[in-house]
């Protein structure tokens, strides 16, 4: 345990822990191709599951008290923690964020992504579009921070600046979620410490070799107040704005950083910000 109270990883438990997070990014890529006009959502979370199983792993969602499902799915103005159902179908044009984790041994993966669904109306399409990929890259702008960060929290004071900034660029509003946030990540799915997506005046742990983070900005087109809508799970806009959420899990080593959930480890990614992961052998 750190001095603050969360476990520091050795270079072999984050080894075993890549396993758990390249089997959430095989599930996440299997629903992405499965994704299309007419699917529901239910048969999306079986898609996961079955990936997930497939690589020897368990679905780790499950293992949340009250919940059943292997992924969250939350459409347009849902931002997270909407539950699959064979009732929600996926139409053109719908933007959709899934939310997946897998646990292997006694590790655990965490990552999420946005599509927006093909078609739809081109122009609401486009807005759609640039609004996940605005979250995308404030996902990786984290990630670039926290491989030269001395405190965790220059992790969400560089992704705030980056939404801020496109939101001036693009001329559109944008509100990043306070509410919920990432987390420290291992042998449960969410540890200590917290990892806030915007500014906030602590400077956070320092960054330390061991240290395994699941960053998760979450934005929104338009106000960050959110409801819980009735089924007591899905958290949605309050405005209606459309939502989308992108997240990965990071481990810092003595080498370098490593992005647990995409099999290159962030390689691609990584480059534009002139970051270079290490992988560990
Ligand atoms: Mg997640
Ligand atoms: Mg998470």
């Amino acid at each position: 345990m750190s001095r603050t109270g969360f476990e520091l990883k050795t270079n072999a438990q984050i080894i075993a822990m890549r396993e758990a997070g390249l089997a959430t990014a095989a599930a996440l890529a299997a629903v992405k191709a499965a994704i299309k006009p007419g699917i529901s959502t239910l048969e999306l979370d079986k898609i996961a599951d079955d990936t997930i199983r497939g690589l020897g792993g368990h679905s780790n969602f499950q293992l949340v008290p009250g919940y059943q499902h292997t992924i969250c799915s939350s459409i347009n103005d849902e931002i997270v923690h909407g539950i699959p159902s064979p009732e929600r179908i996926l139409a053109a044009g719908d933007i959709v964020s899934i939310d997946c984790g897998a646990e292997i041994g006694e590790w655990n993966g965490d990552s999420a992504i946005t599509v927006v669904v093909p078609g739809g109306d081109p122009e609401t399409h486009g807005l759609r579009e640039h609004l996940s990929k605005t979250t995308e890259t404030s996902l990786w702008v984290g990630i670039a921070a926290l491989a030269t960060a001395e405190h965790l929290n220059e992790v969400g004071a560089a992704i705030e600046a980056y939404i801020r900034e496109e939101a001036q660029e693009s001329g559109r509003k944008f509100g990043i979620l306070e509410e919920y946030v990432g987390h420290g990540i291992g042998r449960s799915m969410h540890e200590e410490p917290p990892v806030f997506n915007y500014a906030v005046r602590e400077k956070g742990p320092k960054v330390v070799p061991g240290l395994c983070v699941a960053i998760e900005p979450m934005v929104t087109a338009g106000s960050a107040k959110t409801k819980i809508l009735a089924d007591a799970w899905t958290v949605s806009t309050k405005d209606g704005g459309d939502a989308s959420h992108w997240e990965h899990t990071v481990a810092v080593h003595s080498g370098g950083i490593w992005v647990l959930t995409e099999p290159d480890g962030g390689v691609e990614k990584l480059a534009r910000f002139g970051v270079i992961p290490v992988p560990l052998v």
